[in-house]
């Protein structure tokens, strides 16, 4: 299934937790695993916490003064050098098993996507597996 995200953001944590799980139950599988995967060169995917919306604005404020745009790189065609360099660190998939119908996800955790060269429409593709 194909999960369309629209970002408003160069950077970017979008919740997408509530359509994983929406996906899982359309695909009527109750005991497998999730792949959600995203197929984009400047953004990623991650689990983390989603209670506080803190720990997302912790995450994008640490790989931006980590990953600086204005550092000195060789991709500058598009000007986007970092967000190549933060989608690798993120990774572009997760893996969460599937029980009883359900993400089996912990108490505070979420999927997240991960916006790096926004605002843009984006995509990320989810396979449930028995
Ligand atoms: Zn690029």
């Amino acid at each position: 299934m194909r999960l369309e995200i629209r970002t408003h953001a160069r950077t970017e944590l979008v919740d997408v937790t509530a359509q994983v799980s929406q996906a899982v139950i359309a695909s009527g599988v109750s005991e497998g695993i999730a792949v959600v995967f995203c197929p984009h060169t400047t953004a990623g995917v991650i689990i983390n916490e989603h209670a506080d919306p803190d720990v997302a604005e912790d995450i994008l404020g640490w790989l931006g003064r980590t990953v600086p745009r204005s550092a000195e790189w060789r991709h500058t065609v598009e000007g986007n050098a970092d967000a190549h360099v933060k989608a690798t660190l993120v990774g572009s998939s997760v893996t969460v098993p599937v029980s009883d119908g359900r993400l089996s996800l912990g108490t505070w955790q979420g999927v997240f996507f991960c916006e790096f060269d926004g605002p843009r429409s984006r995509h990320v593709e989810v396979r449930v597996l028995e």
